[in-house]
């Protein structure tokens, strides 16, 4: 059909929407454990997805494609957006591959107001929730209209057209600074991502057999499902990350590819002796991702897991996802590298007040650009201006290199650096350095204020059980680290605390950490 005629027919589909719909009233689809259509007895485990046409006049269940009737035309529009509220099922795949709207997935662990921000600033017109986060979705308050989902005739689904240029998915941005925003992916930009991925990928007699425990609302979660069946692969879900249960699942389905977040990682370093227990031989490429893995966890996983592949990948959501991955056991052995550019991307390490290009080795903010950049913050044109300049290159706010051979190292985030004296500090070194003491479980770094220096490196320590490792100990042990740590990046405050606040992607929640810093919890 003719690009014109289509968008004809859309805008009168949607008029004829408009009176059908009911103001204020969000309808909300519960996957649920019982199914009202085949009366198939749901076995354990297995979850049978209940759709409902706006009209209330069509249902369809994942059981019996062939009970379903054709679908309702007034039903569905390309530019209607999904809500999702979901901890990671089989389900979800399905939902973003099938509906042919926009999906808006959310964290079932945001709070009730945050939920409500979102559906205020994503206007679904639909919210899918389960039987567990259905009550976070405010209904009968934010409806913006009901759309038929997946209806289907002869097991097919039938067709929405859209364009490449339409959006596919609003994902949340990373939510540790200031409000949340939605970052709006386009078909194209998803597209892109994986035809980069695609191009990157090694060839393999067999289909990868991949494990996902990260979310499938974020984007890693989000993108790596999705371009597992993409590619024909298999995902292998976990609805909750639970030690043993990766352990079985590996074993169980001879999973070759696991895609983790760095808190996993290690966590399979201070849990080896339960793998033990598992035959955990398919496995071959551990990736980790989404926040920085510390060159100390890096080094100690391949010395204890020589046989796998540790590769490490560097991105952002407002870039749908990978920027760039080591790949390879050469690139995998360069320490603290996240390895080359994904194809499709142009990179450029910048002064960040001046803007001006930097050569390789010198430290400055990481600017890329290409067709897997964002459209835009929804709603928000003065953030996405500020983010993605006239020419196109995204401000990833990251302090980044490139060495000669283009190989990329994220050395910290730039709004997190410290300031002693005027002089920079990137915490994410010194908690390198901190990681490696025997009595510390795990530490970050914040800036404390002072008088005299402006900021002062603050150290939040986790102890090992049972230690007493004091203060003044640790102090001692980071300033001998004289090659790692200059004198003005010493550690010159310390606090205890139980554990390091961090988001569903591993990633350490800095707010978090600061108010900790200045708040009687942390003092020692
Ligand atoms: P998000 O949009 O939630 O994926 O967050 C993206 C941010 O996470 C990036 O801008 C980086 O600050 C950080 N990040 C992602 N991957 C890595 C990595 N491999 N190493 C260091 N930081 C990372």
């Amino acid at each position: 059909r003719q690009r014109n005629g289509s968008q004809e027919t859309r805008s009168a589909t949607a008029t004829q929407q408009q009176g059908q719909r009911e103001a204020g009233e969000l309808r909300i689809v519960v996957f649920s454990n019982e199914c009202a259509i085949c009366s198939n007895e749901i076995k354990d485990g297995e979850r049978c997805l209940l759709l409902k046409c706006s009209h209330m006049c069509h249902y369809g269940c994942v059981n019996q494609w062939s009970k379903i009737k054709p679908a309702c035309p007034l039903c569905r529009t390309a530019g209607d957006t999904a809500f999702v509220l979901s901890s990671n099922s089989v389900l979800v795949p399905v939902l973003y591959l099938s509906l042919g709207v926009i999906v808006s997935p959310s964290n079932p662990s945001n709070s009730n107001p945050e939920i409500y921000r979102q559906i205020q600033l994503y206007r679904p017109a639909i919210a899918f929730a389960t039987l567990k986060t259905a009550h976070k979705v405010p209904s009968n308050s934010l409806l913006h209209g009901m759309v038929l989902l997946m209806m289907s005739q002869e097991g097919e689904f039938p067709r929405v057209e859209v364009f490449q240029s339409n959006p596919a998915a609003i994902l949340c941005s990373s939510g540790t600074t200031g409000r949340v925003k939605g970052v709006v992916l386009t078909h194209r930009n998803i597209i892109s991502g994986f035809a980069g991925a695609y191009a990157l990928r090694r060839a393999k007699a067999s289909p990868a057999v991949a494990l996902c425990t990260v979310p499938y609302f974020h984007t890693y979660g989000f993108i790596y499902s999705v371009r597992a069946v993409a590619f024909g692969g298999v995902v292998v879900s976990m609805e909750r990350f639970d030690f043993r249960l990766m352990m079985r699942a590996i074993e169980e389905y001879r999973v070759t590819n696991a895609a983790l977040a760095p808190p996993v990682i290690i966590s399979m370093l201070n849990n080896s002796g339960v793998m033990e227990g598992y035959d955990l031989s398919s496995l071959e490429v551990v990736s980790s991702g989404g926040s920085q893995l510390p060159v100390v966890v890096a080094e100690r996983f391949k010395r204890e897991f020589p046989q796998l592949e540790l590769t490490q990948a560097y991105g952002l959501t407002e870039a749908s996802g990978g920027v760039s991955r080591t790949l390879g056991s050469e690139e995998c052995q360069v320490l603290g590298s996240t390895g080359r550019l994904d194809p499709n991307f142009e990179a450029k390490i910048v002064d960040p007040e001046t803007g001006i290009a930097l050569p390789p080795f010198k430290q400055g903010e990481l600017r890329v650009r290409g067709p897997s950049i964002m459209k835009g913050y929804v709603d928000d044109e003065e953030a996405t201006a500020t983010s993605v300049d006239s020419e196109g290159w995204l401000r990833t706010g990251d302090l980044c290199y490139f060495d000669n051979q283009g190989l990329l190292f994220v050395v910290d985030r730039i709004k997190d650096l410290i300031k002693y004296k005027g002089y920079q500090v990137a915490p994410a070194g010194l908690e390198d350095v901190l990681q490696s003491h025997p009595d510390i479980a795990e530490a970050a770094v914040v800036p404390y204020p002072d008088e005299e220096a402006g900021e002062i490196p603050m150290a939040l320590v986790v102890r090992r059980s049972g230690s007493k490792v004091a203060e003044s100990e640790i102090k001692d042990f980071v300033a001998k680290q004289l090659l790692l740590v200059a004198p003005y990046k010493r550690i010159r405050r310390i606090s205890f605390i139980n554990e390091i606040p961090k988001n569903a992607t591993g990633k350490v929640m800095r707010r978090e950490l600061r108010k900790l810093a200045f708040s009687g919890v942390a003092s020692k």
